[in-house]
């Protein structure tokens, strides 16, 4: 697969209509807000798009999810929600992918990016989500994939993309 100059914000809200809708049909009564806020004036990156699509589905995807889990047993007026934001920094683009559901314990957070780690039932998740999209982040795109979650109240994944990548 070829490299390609690409607006990182048509490809999150393609995954972002994807997500939503995968996550609606599953949980017709579910609902959650979305907040985007993604930056216009955006440089287009030299990137894989449907890897990079990939990696947005996967992490949109958990989010989704944390916040379903949440609302199961949330205080009365939690209101779910998945945030996604894009924007430039130094010589780079920044994708983050926030929700306000129960966060990731630090013991957990050890683990995420092992292949098939999981701490869903059986059915509901590979545990190759994160392991993949940290893997198509730094090693095809030379980028870094971060993390910072709070237990019971937030987790939030950080993307940053080499607006220039070394050629290889
Ligand atoms: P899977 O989703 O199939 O479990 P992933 O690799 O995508 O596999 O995620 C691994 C684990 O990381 C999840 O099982 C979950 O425990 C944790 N995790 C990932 N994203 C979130 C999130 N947004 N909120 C809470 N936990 C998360
Ligand atoms: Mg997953």
């Amino acid at each position: 697969t070829q490299r390609q100059l690409t607006n990182i914000n048509t490809l999150v809200e393609e995954s972002l209509r994807l997500a939503y809708h995968g996550w609606r049909a599953k949980n017709k009564d579910s609902n959650a807000t979305l907040l985007t806020e993604l930056d216009p004036n955006l440089q287009p990156v030299l990137v894989l798009p449907q890897d990079l699509s990939r990696v947005f589905l996967n992490l949109l995807t958990n989010a989704f999810y944390a916040v379903t889990e949440k609302s199961r047993q949330a205080p009365p007026g939690y209101c779910p929600e998945v945030c996604v934001q894009t924007r430039p920094v130094g010589n780079t683009v920044q994708v983050r992918v926030r929700d306000n559901g129960n966060g990731i314990p630090a013991a957990v957070r050890e683990k995420i990016y092992q292949p098939f780690f999981t701490t869903k039932p059986t059915g509901e998740g590979t545990g190759l989500g994160l392991s993949l999209s940290y893997d198509i982040i730094t090693k095809g795109h030379g980028g870094t994939l971060s993390l910072d979650s709070k237990e019971g109240e937030y987790t939030e994944f950080t993307i940053s993309l080499p607006i220039d990548p070394k050629k290889r």
